[in-house]
């Protein structure tokens, strides 16, 4: 059945164009531009969004750059910043379906999954809260012959930018540390998915956060997205997305010298050993490959099976899959919506098609799945053979896992780690003692046991390698990145 859409979201929608958010006002491109989103479950234009250009993402940054100075958000107390924040986090929570519906409608996610986003997003913002309220802003060192302590400051202005896959539950683990430590942000969303990051700073307005705190752009990567990078009087840079994109991100920051913070993609391991409960580990690492249809950085799309279960394995998640229901995105019935846009679509026909013809088998043929709907649906695939198959090497982004055997402990790691990701592996074994020396071992930000895609609130989640740089999120080390510190010393 489909869910019905509620009336704020059609008034949302409704707007002949949305514009940027920027000192607590609307904003237009100065030349008028403005770009589409589509509905990718059934193709059609859900929205026109101004297409910021270089000389309105200047403003945006000097606008954020007087909130800093100027308003009193920095000066306030952290709880008393925190009584503004935590009324954000309140109305979010209390508009979580609205929300929740242009989420699902702009990025293709099924409506629950959209609603676990936006209350994550609520929970980020309420975990930082507490953190920066219960944070000493002075530390004091113990220093033989020295009276030492270092000083706590927020940065000023910082930057985020933004991917498509979770637009609204990556907005919240960015700007939640950075606001709630005293900083103004400038965050540009995804073009394909820009729309419940503007609605969250029409919201922050409302519940009277102070003009210019929350500021959002948004704008085409190549035009927004590079002058925002390239600004120099950005105080930090959060970026997440692609290894590609981050690097030009990366190399405009380090020409500025400022500091960047770098969550990039994966191609994570699921190495399964043969004492697993084979039915619990295919029905976890179904619903993770087929979760937000295959578009997670952290997913599990290489499974190393241990050889005296790989056929057994094999065939409970070929029927696990098989059944899994595909739709749109906004129907009750829905297990895996489409993918964001006709670009991702064909990108995960490609590396099919790319797979085969480098030699992979297919276990389960994927290919463009009949809704019914002009969406961009595919079903889910699993494809194997050697791993040196550009299927198993780069990541794809949908719904797609790559099957290999391994022989014992020491052929599962190294195989898991035998990439230029670093993101998130999972080892999955009945005996406890060997899930946790395998996953200390991963060279990878995550090691999960008997599970994947776990992020909790308070332990970090970053990557390494290709996967990213810069300490990660959801932790303390999060908000520390926040501020800046001054040793102060005084020789005794
Ligand atoms: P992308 O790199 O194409 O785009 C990400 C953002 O960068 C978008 O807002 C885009 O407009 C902007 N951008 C594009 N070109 C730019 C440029 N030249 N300068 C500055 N900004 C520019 O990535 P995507 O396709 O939106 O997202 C998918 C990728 O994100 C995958 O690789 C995925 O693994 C990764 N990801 C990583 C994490 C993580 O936490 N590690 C989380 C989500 C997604």
């Amino acid at each position: 059945m489909s869910i019905k859409i509620l009336p704020e979201v059609e008034q949302f929608l409704a707007k002949e164009i949305h514009g940027g958010f920027v000192g607590g006002k609307e904003i237009f491109a100065h030349d008028g531009g403005t770009f589409e989103t589509i509905d990718p479950g059934n193709g059609k234009i859900l929205a026109k969004v101004a297409s910021l250009q270089s000389s309105d993402v200047d403003q945006a940054i000097k606008v954020a750059t007087e909130a800093f100075e100027e308003a009193q958000w920095a000066r306030l107390p952290a709880n008393e910043r925190g009584v503004h924040l935590h009324r954000l986090a309140d109305a979010i929570e209390a508009r979580k379906d609205v929300i929740a519906q242009i989420e699902s409608l702009d990025c293709g996610k099924i409506f629950a999954q959209a609603q676990d986003d936006v209350q994550n997003f609520v929970d980020t913002l309420r975990y930082f809260c507490g953190l920066a309220q219960n944070l000493s802003l002075e530390t004091v060192i113990p220093a033989s012959g020295h009276e030492a302590s270092v000083v706590r400051h927020p940065w000023g202005p910082c930057a985020f930018i933004i991917p498509w896959n979770f637009p609204f539950l990556l907005c919240g683990w960015g700007v939640s540390p950075a606001m709630a430590a005293g900083n103004t942000c400038i965050v540009k969303p995804a073009e394909d998915t820009p729309l419940s990051t503007i609605y969250v700073a029409h919201l922050a307005k409302e519940v009277g956060i102070p003009d210019g705190v929350l500021n959002v752009i948004p704008g085409l990567g190549e035009t927004a997205g590079a002058a925002l990078s390239k600004h120099p009087d950005i105080c930090r840079m959060s970026f997440t997305g692609s290894p590609e994109v981050g690097r030009l991100v990366a190399s405009s920051c380090g020409a500025n010298l400022v500091p960047v913070k770098l969550e990039l993609g994966g191609k994570g391991a699921a190495v399964v050993f043969d004492d697993v409960d084979i039915s619990d580990a295919a029905e976890k690492l179904v619903n993770a490959i087929t979760f937000h249809t295959g578009q997670v950085c952290c997913d599990a799309t290489r499974w190393l099976v241990q050889e005296p279960i790989y056929d057994e394995f094999v065939n409970e998640c070929v029927g696990r899959l098989k059944d899994i229901r595909i739709g749109y995105q906004m129907e009750d019935e829905t297990q895996m919506g489409p993918v964001v846009s006709e670009t991702q679509h064909k990108r995960v026909l490609n590396y099919l098609e790319k797979g085969v013809s480098e030699g992979a088998e297919v276990v389960l043929e994927g290919g463009v799945a009949d809704t019914g709907r002009n969406g961009n649906y595919v079903k889910p695939a699993l494809l194997s053979g050697s791993l040196d198959n550009i299927a198993a090497r780069e990541e794809i982004f949908g719904p797609v896992a790559y099957l290999a055997p391994f022989k014992d402990e020491a052929e599962g790691i190294r195989l898991a780690n035998n990439t230029p990701y670093g993101l998130a592996n999972s080892v999955w074994s009945g005996d406890l003692g060997r899930c946790r020396r395998v996953a200390a071992q991963f060279e990878a930000g995550n090691g999960w046991i008997n599970s994947h895609n776990v992020v909790v609130h308070g332990v970090p989640y970053g990557g390494i390698k290709q996967s990213g740089m810069g300490g990660g999120v959801v932790s303390i080390e999060t908000l520390l990145d926040y501020y800046r510190g001054i040793s102060v010393i005084r020789p005794l």
